[in-house]
């Protein structure tokens, strides 16, 4: 029986081991160095939306689509909020990049529809945005609350058989020759036939023990809660890059609000025993982030603001995410740098990765996602670099 090791327990992670062992793969074991949803799992908006801006963004995103369908039956405990979709809303100035976009999704028979600033307020009247602006609605789209995704999700995983041991960190990755043969932990040396790196925000340092590396950066992001709305909360998600930020309906008829920060320079993980504890919760872009939101969500200003969540968002050179098995080494597969949109694509990711091992070949052509897309001057310039979010790529989940 063969052994696979994933290293890392959030959303990817997870994901992978439930593929694998739906395929019955052989024996999974999965590594975290935390709780499960030590990293940014647990701290996601959990949007999701198949409009995105690449043949295989597109083709991902429908499969995701339909295993967050798919687990909103299987999991207990857990629901895919698909009930109004997801909204991508438009000023005149944004709205010719993503027009030019339509042939795309039409080709790909990815479901959609344009809506006036009088449609949008006809369907969901909590919702008011200027009359020259534009939705693109995604009826495949909707959000999780990670909260009750990531317990979902372990459970089955684990009645499956899967073993999850947490607490336990990864320091090395084994390496004998052009093959990777298991991974060290501070307890003892474990062997594998496949090394899963699922560890997203860590991934540098622990590719680096391989001496190997992948173009990623991260980048912190931020998301608030609110306390209950007035009323009841109908309406889609909204990835409202006008006004900088991204609004849904959270838990307990709350608002989720999501405040991108385009001045922030990226943030260097160079070790394992980094933790996103850390980081400040920054409230002073609550305020700003409110007035901005102030005509097209009418009611925001009254809201108390109730909890906080800071994490990472990993970006690779070309703003698409690395997925499938490393170059130059045998028996290693990683999944990272989703940009803003990892929750989005888990299910997917999962199920690749879990192909990748049980088939060779993913079931969608993933060439434009293979680390083996960067040359390795280029990945060494990349990194050397320090850049700001608003220099990297512009991408919502
Ligand atoms: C505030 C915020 C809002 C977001 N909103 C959205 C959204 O609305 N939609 C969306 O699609 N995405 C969103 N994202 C992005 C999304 O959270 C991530 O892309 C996604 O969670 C990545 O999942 P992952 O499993 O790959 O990584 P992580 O969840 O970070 O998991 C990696 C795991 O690996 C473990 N690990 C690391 N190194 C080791 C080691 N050496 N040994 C053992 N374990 C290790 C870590 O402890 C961690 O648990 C958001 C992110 C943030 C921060």
């Amino acid at each position: 029986m063969k052994t696979i090791i994933i290293v890392g327990a959030g959303v990817t992670g997870l994901s992978t081991a439930y593929h694998l062992a739906r395929l019955k793969a052989g024996r999974i074991i999965v590594l975290e160095q935390g709780p499960i949803g030590n990293g940014s799992s647990s701290r996601a908006g959990g949007i999701t939306c198949a409009l995105l801006w690449t043949e295989t963004g597109v083709r991902a995103r429908k499969v995701a689509t339909k295993w967050f369908r798919h687990l909103s039956g299987e999991l207990s405990g857990y629901t895919y909020h698909n009930e109004h979709g997801c909204l991508n809303l438009f000023s005149p100035e944004l709205w010719p990049t993503r027009a030019a976009l339509l042939p795309l999704y039409d080709r790909l028979d990815a479901p959609y529809q344009i809506l006036s600033a009088e449609q949008i307020k006809a369907r969901w009247p909590q919702l008011n945005p200027p009359e020259n602006y534009l939705g693109l609605h995604d009826p495949l789209g909707g959000y999780s609350e990670p909260t009750d995704y990531l317990p979902a999700l372990a459970k089955r995983v684990r009645e499956f058989g899967v073993e999850i041991r947490e607490q336990v960190t990864v320091r090395e990755l084994l390496r004998s020759g052009n093959r990777i043969t298991g991974v060290r932990t501070d307890a003892e040396c474990l062997s594998a036939d496949t090394v899963v790196v699922a560890s997203y925000a860590w991934i540098l340092p622990l590719l680096a023990t391989a001496g190997l590396r992948i173009p990623a950066k991260t980048f912190i992001h931020q998301r608030f809660v609110s306390s209950p709305l007035p009323g009841a909360a109908a309406f889609p998600p909204v990835n409202a890059d006008p006004y900088l930020g991204y609004i849904r309906p959270a838990a307990g008829n709350r608002l989720l609000l999501g405040i991108e920060t385009p001045d922030v320079p990226d943030l260097k993980v160079s070790s394992f025993d980094y933790r996103m504890e850390t980081l400040a919760e920054p409230w002073e872009l609550v305020a700003p982030a409110v007035e901005r939101f102030a005509d097209f969500f009418p009611g925001i200003q009254q809201l108390k603001w109730e909890s906080a969540k800071v994490g990472l968002l990993s970006f690779s050179l070309d703003g698409e995410p690395i997925i499938g098995p490393m170059p130059g080494v045998e028996g290693l597969l990683v999944g990272c740098c989703f940009h803003s949109g990892g929750f989005s694509y888990n299910p997917a990711v999962g199920l690749f990765l879990a192909e990748y091992v049980t088939n060779g070949a993913p079931s969608i052509d993933l060439s434009a996602f293979l680390p083996a897309r960067f040359a390795s001057d280029e990945t060494a310039e990349y990194l050397a670099t320090s850049i700001t979010q608003g220099q990297s790529f512009k991408r919502r989940h």
